[in-house]
Parts: C-alpha cells; structure tokens; sequence
C-alpha cells in the first residue's frame, strides 16, 4: 500500500491548474450493465468500498424501461429492490458487507454502529470503524456525502438535503467521528456524490431567508432566476426591503457548494474534497431525480465500508 500522504501531495499539484476542490475525473465502474460512480483517490485505498449508483441495469421496471431502484418505493416491488441491491454490491466487490441503511427524515441524526442494529434506524448519517458493515444512504435530488478517515480507518454516509444542510449534518457527522474515532478533520477525504445542481434546485425565499440568517457565506450558494425584470431575490433579502416590493420569485440553491463550505468550514483540505458535478434532474438518463419524476422516482444508493 502506497504511504497516503504521498498520493495526496501527488493529486494537490495536478489539480492545482483546475478548479481547486471540484473534481471532474471520477471514475465509473462498469459491471454486467451497472455503473457505478467512484472517486479515483478513494478507491485507492485497500481496505475500503466505497461507490455511488447510477440508474441503468437492474431489474426494476420504470416506465417500461429497467432501472437500478435502490430504494423501496409504491412502485416498486421489495424483491426487485433486494435484487438491485444484490446486485449492487456483487458488482461493488462488497456482498459479504452488511448494508446498513437508514429510514432517512431529514434530520440532523447520526448513529454509529459496531454491528448491524436489528432494526431499521431513523436518521440522515451513519458512521463506524468496524469491518463488514456497508453504509448506505439514498437519494433521489439530495446530496450523498462519503466520508472517509484513512488514518484511523473510519468513514461515515450522509445524506443531506435542504433540512440537513440547513442543521449542518456534515459538520456533526464529522464532529461524531472526531469525537469517536480521534478523527482529525484535516485527514479526511470526502465524496460528495451527484445530487441536484444549482442549475435546477429551486426553494422558496422562505429556505433562503433561513440559510442567509445562519450562514455568513449563503448568498455564495443561491441564485436568482434569469428572466429578466423580477428584482434580484437575494439581494431582496438582504436589504430587508420595505414591504410594499413585491416579493421576489423563487432561488436556485447549490447544495453542494453548500455542503463544501461547510466541510472546509470543518477543517478538511480543499484538494480532499470531491464533488460530483451530475445533478440528478438535468441527468435523468443516468440518475434518479424526485424532482422531476415525482413519486415514481427510484432511488440511488451511496455505499462505503470497510473490508
Ligand atoms: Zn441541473
């Protein structure tokens, strides 16, 4: 095995000439029809699996065409979604892990495990240090964040969407694993997965309202529409104009730069972050996006554990 530190110096001089923190070069593994999405430095490291779904292959018949659903859903039958999953994680190289998934409710709750837990858990992130459990969390918009502590052998899976976002669940995931696993935050690498884009993701003022009271960086993240003559939402909020204006239209968010500030905002090196730039709405031949397909939507998978 090749000593971390050397691999990461090597990729902090490549990347140097690139946009600094966004990775474009992800790889994606193909098995028996499934594609799998990994990030290259990560998948580097012996003793971890680590990868997020895509749609195609599977047995799950989505409007006559068959998808990788991950997640139980109306639509879709529980053998179908075992057998994506079956199937998921022969081609992850992982089906002697155990999958731990979560009932997710958009919440700031995180639980660690050192065994599989007997029953389904309600929360939004997940992390051990043990052997032979697979994380997981689904999505189908929001945004997958893997987590991984190659010094201490440590990893964790969060799901974070507007809510979780909002209550930081990335940054508490990784105070979790600070706190238990001696993780320093400068050693972390982190992948977050492909979720809705900034391009597509529209909130109410009302979100926006919320992330600009809590986030100094906010207005970073959101966007005004490009229609032409409705005053520029954002900056509507922040002059706290007079009630009479009329109230702006909806904004677009970024989660993900979101969610990249907040894991720099922790402590991690901008060269360990990977982000995903495939949002899930304008990429709906390859991903599930609840936005545009509604309840119908599948459901992708972002899995890491070690072996
Ligand atoms: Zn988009």
């Amino acid at each position: 095995m090749p000593p971390a530190k050397s691999v990461t110096a090597k990729r902090i001089v490549r990347k140097s000439n690139a946009r600094p923190g966004f990775e474009t070069a992800w790889d994606e593994r193909k098995v028996r029809g499934i594609r799998i999405l990994q990030v290259p430095t990560i998948a580097k490291l012996p003793w971890l699996i680590h990868g997020f779904s895509t749609k195609p292959g599977g047995v799950s018949d989505q409007n006559g065409e068959k998808v990788l659903n991950l997640g139980f859903a109306e639509w879709d039958t529980k053998e179908n979604v075992l057998e994506n999953r079956r199937r998921f994680q022969s081609a992850l190289g992982a089906s002697d892990l155990q999958l731990i998934s979560l009932e997710q409710i958009h919440s700031d709750i995180i639980h660690l495990f050192n065994a599989a837990p007997a029953e389904l858990c309600r929360g939004d992130a997940v992390a051990t240090n043990r052997p032979g459990l697979l994380l997981g969390v689904q999505t189908a918009d929001c945004v997958p964040i893997l987590l991984v502590d190659p010094k201490k052998r440590a990893i964790a899976a969060v799901h974070a969407g507007w809510r979780g976002t909002l209550q930081r669940i990335v940054v508490k995931a990784i105070g979790q694993m600070q706190m238990h696993f001696k993780t320093k935050s400068a050693d972390l690498l982190a992948a977050i997965g492909p979720s809705i884009g900034g391009c597509c993701y529209e909130v109410g003022t009302e979100v926006a309202a919320q992330f600009l009271s809590q986030f100094p960086e906010a207005p970073d993240w959101f966007d005004e529409f490009r229609t032409g003559d409705e005053p520029n939402p954002i900056q509507w909020l922040n002059m706290m104009p007079p009630g009479h204006q009329p109230p702006p239209r909806n904004v677009l968010l970024d989660l993900r730069k979101a969610n990249r500030a907040h894991l720099l905002g922790a402590g991690l090196r901008a060269p360990n972050i990977f982000v995903s730039d495939l949002c899930t709405a304008c990429r709906r031949d390859l991903l599930f996006s609840y936005r545009k397909e509604g309840p119908q939507s599948g459901r992708l998978l972002s899995v890491i554990g070690i072996r």
